[in-house]
């Protein structure tokens, strides 16, 4: 058994458990009117911007921005001797915080200094290299670097007007991503925040191409002589799926849930099945999704043969490709999303598996008009002399205001290169395959679904224990659950679980650049131990 001595850069510093105690210098007294919750000394330490009525001078700004440069540069540098999961209690952290807001300018030092003892601590550590839980959402350099750009200049990329080059920008780097995922330059696009939002646009372009249905302007509540519109989604699509079935007025009841095969892939039979049926009780059925890495378990549904389907029953098709798409930057994995090219729109998420800074999520379309017709509404303060060339990308979904998004997505490819990101996407694929190997060859342990990204699923099932009665299965959860926890506490590793066929299954999921292999080899011995921990306390 190795000891944390065998690996001294993750020893994480010993848990600190957050007592709920004020802090030196945040006070929780509520702001006296006209600000005088803070004693006068404090004005000195003020800058003269503070005292005015104008922005932080340019030159304060500098000093204070090399400041938070050291501050993320020390955290990057020091993120491994943070527990990954903070030790804390539920609104600990709240109250050492003042209910009411400073009336009163505060020293930068001392707002800097509060960051350093409450925030940067207590927040569960993303960029930590042990963070294997979920899908990994990583901020590299260049990408932060573009966060502070874009943050320094403002841009709102509503209209090309008011914002030239991030409008072109935006459409530059979508056809680089485009490009870069194997993509044909049919497919047009923009960012939007999340997975999420590109999906409910999706639908909403979806429900706007079906012809005499006219939600957009005549609404659908109350109108006679419609069928209740259906969408269809593998058992294991994502929750956001649901969501926009919601928004978009097709309601949970119209969301159909078409069964999965043994790897947890859509059975593209049932779903011919399903439409044919619904359309004999008088659905309508507008919209299939195509999921290309489930979030249980990163499986595959067979993109080709149900753009097929769809192509057939003039169905739009919409792939949500959130995690599983960026696997697409390393060509030989290509053959795995087969046929989602013929998608009507892809969803991709540049901030879980492209090392970009929350958020990014690529929203591809083969028919922007769709979008534009579905959304654009330009009041006549709005309006301006630009037409045709470029996009004012505002028209082709809900928001007004947008973020410039493009600018971290276009340092990060360049500083990276499209290689370089190729790259390391192949080395997650490789210590997943890598940590899966140890798993089918351990006979305490399985593997509970097929490894085709950088994601496992396993549970331990050790041999003395193979009933499978009810009672076995709850007690296999019940190890296995207190095998995750156990890992998670030792603050070097953070994992998630999910239920596959409801056993209770342990994720390992790769795609942090700053994960390397002695991480996945440090997650396996810690499983083991705590393992055999489990084994040894029933026995
Ligand atoms: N789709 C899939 C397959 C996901 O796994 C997730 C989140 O993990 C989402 C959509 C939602 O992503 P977002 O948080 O960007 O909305």
């Amino acid at each position: 058994m190795s000891t944390r001595k065998s690996a001294p850069a993750m020893r994480p510093r010993k848990p600190r458990k957050t007592t709920g105690k004020k802090g030196p210098s945040v006070s929780r007294k509520p702001a006296a009117p006209g600000g005088a919750s803070r004693k006068g000394s404090n004005t000195a330490r003020l800058s003269p911007a503070q005292l005015g009525l104008g922005d932080m001078a340019p030159s304060e700004f500098r000093t204070a921005a090399r400041q938070v440069a050291d501050l993320v540069a020390d955290y990057l540098e020091r993120l491994e001797s943070y527990p990954v999961l903070p030790d804390l209690e539920p609104g600990s952290i709240r109250a050492q915080l003042p209910a009411a807001p400073p009336g009163r300018p505060e020293p930068l030092d001392e707002i800097l200094r509060d960051y350093g003892r409450l925030i940067e601590p207590n927040i569960t550590h993303w960029q930590h290299p042990g963070f294997l839980a979920y899908f990994s959402s990583v901020a590299t350099g260049p990408g932060i670097l573009g966060e502070w750009l874009a943050a320094g200049l403002n841009s709102n990329v509503m209209l090309w007007r008011n914002a030239p080059s991030s409008t072109e920008l935006e459409e530059v780097v979508v056809a680089w991503l485009r490009r870069m995922l194997g993509l044909p330059d049919s497919f047009d696009g923009m960012f939007t925040d999340t997975a999420s939002m590109s999906s409910l646009l999706s639908l909403a372009a979806a429900r706007h191409v079906v012809p005499g249905l006219e939600a957009r302007d005549e609404g659908l509540a109350g109108r006679p002589g419609i069928g209740r519109l259906r969408v269809y989604a593998s058992a294991e699509a994502h929750s956001s799926i649901e969501k926009a079935a919601i928004v978009v007025g097709a309601g949970r009841a119209g969301l159909r849930r078409i069964p999965v095969d043994s790897e947890y892939r859509m059975r593209a039979d049932l779903l011919q099945e399903a439409i044919l049926e619904d359309r004999a009780a008088g659905w309508l059925p507008f919209c299939v999704i195509a999921t290309l890495g489930t979030t249980s378990s990163t499986s595959i549904d067979p993109v080709g043969g149900i753009a097929r389907i769809c192509e057939r029953e003039r169905i739009w098709l919409h792939v949500d490709a959130a995690y599983g798409g960026s696997a697409a930057l390393a060509p030989e994995m290509r053959p795995l999303f087969e046929g989602w090219e013929r998608a009507d729109s892809i969803v991709v998420n540049p901030h879980k598996w492209m090392f970009t800074p929350f958020d990014a999520s690529l929203l591809l379309f083969r028919r922007p008009e769709a979008f534009r017709d579905a959304f654009s509404l330009v009041p006549e303060y709005l309006r301006t002399p630009d037409t045709g060339g470029v996009h004012n990308f505002n028209e082709y979904g809900i928001q007004l205001g947008r973020r410039f998004r493009a600018l971290k997505m276009w340092m990060l490819i360049r500083y990276f290169g499209a290689d370089g990101m190729a790259a390391r996407i192949r080395e997650h694929v490789r210590m997943a395959r890598e940590l899966a190997s140890w798993i089918e060859a351990a006979p305490d342990w399985e593997l509970l679904a097929p490894v085709p990204l950088s994601t496992v699923c396993f549970r331990f099932k050790p041999v003395t224990d193979r009933g499978d009665d009810e009672a076995a299965r709850r007690r296999l959860d019940a190890l296995n659950e207190a095998i995750m926890q156990s890992v998670n506490r030792t603050g070097e590793i953070f994992l998630s679980h999910t239920r596959l066929r409801d056993r209770f299954t342990i994720r390992v999921s790769i795609g942090n650049p700053r994960t390397e292999m002695r991480h996945i080899r440090r997650c396996w011995e810690l499983l083991r131990e705590a393992a055999d921990r489990s084994v040894r306390a029933v026995s």
